[in-house]
């Protein structure tokens, strides 16, 4: 069959997270050799929700915010996928993450499709009482979306588990039946498992681990930069330092700290829950920027806070061996090629940052049964996800000849595709 797949012009980037995921899923499926109907069935979205939400701000106005919420598929089981609440929020965007939570179920092996949500909004700038209303009415307006077998949000930028517990609650309210399955990433109390908090975090150590194996690079003479200080940049750069790696960068946006003797990360930690989770002020290393903080020279390189930081125009001056992206889509289209023509290895997103929905689905199978697991147990299992999911990624890109991002996708659409395949069409 003809190649789908055009090798795009040098200096050409794709900034529209969208388009970097197009990008990577054509050439993907080009190798594949993906017949056409199933390449248009999965390029785009099974279902799009764009809702608008009439809030009662606190001063008496009302101020209407807009939210989406896009499932990719719900291929392999009920879609899943965070809500970010930001004011970056386009549907452009929540497309590209919502397909990325598709290819990262299927690449991880768990029985879910994908998606995600989205209402623009900047949280900080919202009392309590709003954040609250806001989370309810847009509970309620995906309340035919939501569903413990139909579609579950999770925690992403901008929401936390008092977000997860408001949806919860919501949700079991309109539907008359407690239903904590409907949402993970919840507090403890309200049905969360262990391990998830710092669940993401954790696969991004594994995955690290994992290449660093390969790579013949050892932890305790490694040195890393984490970009990004929130959830999974600080459990990162945490497990990291307890693995005997020297983080001597950190960031978050207040700008980039850097000590060449190494940062103490449970001291960085407890700063930001001292300052009300902000690194603004900290003494522990030089201020640098977060564009010097990418290319430091670094062994490991764990961009955990945005989209596009690693792009045509600076990854020529990249220096680190192995970049494991915390964050989505931090890499776009453009810097892969520069990033595989200096041999760095990057292992990509939808691999590396998968040990959180990994325990979002055992939250959910905990919920369903009404048994909980110890945090010891919840670990074992995730881990063991995550090295498999590593395993598997790294014989693709043997056997394609390709990089870890591009066999990451051959092995989720191949999986995707081929549940399609069985299930049929009309
Ligand atoms: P978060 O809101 O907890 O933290 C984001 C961090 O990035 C904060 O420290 C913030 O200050 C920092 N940041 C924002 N703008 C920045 C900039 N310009 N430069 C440097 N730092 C900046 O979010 P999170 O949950 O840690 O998510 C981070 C990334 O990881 C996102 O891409 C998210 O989609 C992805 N992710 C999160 C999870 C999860 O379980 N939380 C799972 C998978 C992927």
């Amino acid at each position: 069959m003809t190649s789908r797949y055009k090798e795009p012009a040098p200096i050409k980037d794709h900034l529209n997270p969208l388009d970097s995921m197009m990008e990577r899923f054509s050439e993907a499926t080009s190798i594949l050799g993906l017949d056409d109907a199933t390449y248009d069935a999965l390029k785009s979205p099974e279902k799009t929700v764009t809702v608008n939400l009439p809030i009662s701000m606190d001063d008496g106005s009302v101020r209407v915010f807009e939210g989406h919420r896009v499932i990719h598929s719900a291929n392999l089981g009920p879609s899943k996928g965070g809500i970010r609440y930001s004011m970056g929020v386009t549907l452009d965007e929540v497309k590209a993450l919502a397909a990325w939570m598709t290819w990262k179920c299927a690449v991880v092996g768990i029985p879910y499709g994908g998606a995600k949500g989205g209402i623009k909004c900047d949280p900080r700038e919202l009392s309590r009482g709003e954040l609250e209303r806001l989370t309810r009415a847009y509970t309620n307006a995906m309340s035919t979306v939501f569903g413990p077998e139909r579609d579950i949000p999770a925690p992403d930028v901008g929401t936390n588990p008092q977000i997860m517990a408001w949806i919860m609650d919501e949700y079991s309210k309109l539907k008359g039946v407690s239903s904590p399955a409907v949402v993970t990433g919840k507090p403890i109390v309200l049905g969360g498992s262990q391990g998830r908090l710092e669940a993401t975090g954790r696969g991004v150590m594994v995955s690290a681990r994992s290449a660093m194996g390969k790579l013949k690079m050892n932890p305790g003479k490694a040195t890393a930069a984490v970009q990004g200080f929130g959830n999974v940049g600080s459990i990162s750069a945490k497990l990291l330092e307890e693995q005997g790696v020297t983080i001597v960068a950190i960031s978050d946006v207040s700008g980039a700290y850097y000590n060449k003797e190494g940062i103490d990360i449970v001291n960085a930690i407890k700063y930001v829950e001292k300052t009300g989770g902000t690194l603004e002020g900290f003494t522990d290393g030089d201020m640098i920027t977060n564009d010097e903080l990418l290319e430091l020279d670094v062994d490991v390189l764990v961009p955990a806070a945005l989209e596009d930081q690693i792009t045509a125009e600076n990854a020529d001056r990249i220096k680190a061996r192995l970049i494991v992206e915390g964050a989505n889509g931090p890499t776009s289209y453009g810097a892969d090629k520069v990033l595989n023509d200096k041999g760095i290895m990057v292992i990509p997103d939808i691999l590396a940052n998968a040990g959180g929905v990994s325990v979002s689905y055992f939250e959910w199978v905990q919920n369903r049964l009404g048994y909980f697991w110890t945090e010891e147990r919840v670990n074992r299992r995730a881990d063991r996800i995550m090295k498999q999911a590593f395993e598997t990624v790294y014989k693709a890109s043997r056997k394609y000849k390709v990089d870890m991002r591009i066999a990451a996708y051959i092995v989720a659409i191949d999986k995707v595709a081929s549940t399609k395949r069985l299930r049929g069409t009309f």
